[in-house]
């Protein structure tokens, strides 16, 4: 990067502006635009001879053909450089500083100076006052580099100290992936990235672009393009989304995964088609795309048709529930909206919800054969089941996934959900094993379970009654006032909490429980009556909510995923 350090008078570089040679890259440009009081107070100082901070310049030189064509780039400077120009136009006229005071806000000495430009516009400026504008010197730094990205990096660094927000920052960013969100997020100031029409028309636009909907696109496309939904959850807050930008500086925009992710995009417009409801909210954008990507490829598209109903069907019970501050919808859906809600986790348990409601309205049909289960539904249970195989009990590879009939779709069987069980390839019990396998399974089932082993937080009442401490472990009862005893649960030598299904190990919880620690319910009673906390704290997924106030005030731990719900007391207060 070459730098040369220069003065330039006003009248001059208004002339380039005019000129065209002094060009806007919008890129650079934030959202915010100067107010009006703003630029009458800088044409002010350049009238009481004061400073002017550096503008930065970036130098282009271009050869079509036998014309080489020169001209300038704002890099910084161009609110300031638009204010003179507004002033030059007669668009401007200047404060009064006694009879503006309101607005003006001069300190006292200011006003209590003489000020012959007060009220006037460039035209009735007196001629000497005229001249010192024109003549005025501006100190500029022309900046010559044949790489963009270091005129933007350079752009970054000028604006460290200014409000720029997460979004505004990123946009500045070089790379593939800056370009890839502009370009389907959109930015209203830039006639080339107006955007694609699901972020313009069918999500919940905030009023001022302020970077909102290209946050949303950029999380939505890490989800999509990461293939959340075929075990890669990861959270989307702030600084994943900037560190996936940093990752992603070669991101190949013309690729195929974005291509399909256009088409999907494509189908929800085409799905919303006047809608006449409430534009999406954010979580419900990163749902409804995420659901249609796994809808597409493998059934028929008679789901299309029903999709609008068993979407508003589905908003309708969260209205309902939400008002209720109870029921499975606020439960497992509209309170994971309220804290946390980029986190991976919380994000697949909400689309874990969402997904199986929708699959029960749309009732998909696969397009060949029914036997097999449709990408959605092996989605659904690939999670449920933690990505454990049910015959090893070892972690499963998305590509390595079979999901196998209980009773086998040969017998009649059927495709369902409570059906079907993760397995890997090589574990896939046939024939005799089947059998056996199905033996064994509704076994286990009876022993330690009364019904299919996905259970809602709201199932169950956790009581962590100390059982026995042999061995030097405590057990724990999972109960469900419905079902009985779930599950025992032991905090094993290493101060793990072990869930067991029957013997089996189901999962290792929490690397620190803290087995003196009260059982949430105890908790939450012992809060009550201590009254750091009343009665309208309940529980949902993974807080106390104070159904009252909206506010969830006290994180008690979390479930690993959907199915099992266990809450090792932690004392972390987030408000
Ligand atoms: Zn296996």
């Amino acid at each position: 990067m070459e730098l040369i350090s220069d003065k330039i008078k006003v009248k001059d570089i208004l002339e380039w502006k005019k000129g065209n040679i002094l060009r806007v890259n919008p890129e650079y440009q934030r959202g915010a635009v100067w107010k009006d009081a703003q630029q009458k107070k800088l044409v002010d100082s350049v009238m009481r001879g004061y400073p002017l901070p550096l503008i930065y310049l970036h130098h282009k030189k271009q050869t079509i053909g036998s014309i080489t064509r020169e001209d300038f780039e704002i890099i910084d400077g161009q609110q300031r450089i638009n204010a003179l120009y507004y002033f030059g136009e007669g668009a401007i006229k200047l404060f009064d500083p006694v009879k503006d005071d309101k607005e003006a806000r001069f300190p006292q000495f200011i006003k209590d100076m003489p000020c012959p430009w007060a009220n006037c516009n460039y035209d009735t400026l007196p001629e000497d006052l005229r001249n010192k504008f024109d003549n005025t010197e501006i100190f500029i730094v022309k900046i010559t580099t044949h790489n963009e990205d270091e005129a933007r990096d350079l752009f970054i660094r000028l604006q460290a100290g200014l409000p720029l927000n997460a979004q505004e920052k990123r946009d500045a960013w070089p790379g593939g992936f800056t370009e890839f969100v502009l370009k389907y997020g959109g930015k209203r100031e830039l006639v080339r990235y107006p955007g694609h029409d699901f972020f313009r028309k069918v999500v919940l636009n905030p009023s001022g672009d302020r970077g909102e909907i290209r946050t949303l696109c950029a999380q939505i496309a890490m989800l999509f393009l990461q293939e959340a939904t075929k075990g890669n959850w990861m959270n989307i807050g702030t600084k994943p989304v900037d560190d996936y930008y940093y990752q992603n500086l070669s991101f190949n925009i013309y690729s195929d995964s974005v291509k399909r992710f256009a088409k999907v995009l494509d189908i929800v417009v085409g799905l919303f088609n006047g809608y006449k409801g409430p534009k999406l909210k954010v979580h419900e954008a990163i749902h409804v795309v995420l659901l249609v990507d796994s809808l597409i490829d493998e059934y028929t598209p008679s789901w299309e048709k029903d999709f609008i109903n068993a979407f508003d069907t589905f908003r309708h019970k969260s209205a309902i529930d939400k008002k209720a501050k109870d029921g499975e919808y606020w439960l497992k859906y509209g309170a994971l909206t309220m804290t946390q809600a980029a986190g991976a986790s919380t994000i697949q348990a909400r689309h874990d919800f969402f997904s199986r409601k929708m699959l029960e309205t749309l009732q998909p049909i696969k397009k060949d054969n029914n036997r097999i289960y449709g990408l959605l539904e092996r989605e659904i249970l690939y999670f449920q089941y933690r990505k454990q195989c049910v015959v090893c009990d070892e972690e499963i590879h998305w590509e390595d996934l079979e999901i196998h009939h209980l009773d086998e779709h040969q017998h009649g069987g059927q495709t369902t959900l409570e059906n079907g069980v993760p397995v890997h390839k090589k574990c896939h019990p046939k024939g005799q094993a089947a059998i056996n396998f199905l033996k064994e399974w509704k076994a286990e089932k009876e022993k330690a379970f009364t019904n299919n082993s996905t259970f809602a937080p709201d199932d169950f009442t956790v009581e962590g009654t100390t059982l026995s401490a042999n061995n030097g472990s405590i057990k724990y009862k999972i109960e469900s006032s419905k079902k009985g005893v779930l599950a025992v649960a032991v905090v094993n030598e290493n101060g793990k909490l072990v869930i067991l299904k029957g013997s089996t190990i189901a999962s290792q919880v929490s690397d620190n429980f803290d087995a003196n620690a009260l059982a949430p319910s105890k908790r939450r009673k012992s809060l009550i009556e201590d009254g750091s906390i009343d009665e309208n704290y309940t529980f949902t997924r993974d807080v106390i909510f104070n159904s009252k106030s909206n506010a969830a005030s006290l994180v008690l731990g979390h479930s690993a995923n959907g199915n099992f719900f266990w809450v090792p007391v932690r004392e972390d207060i987030i408000k």
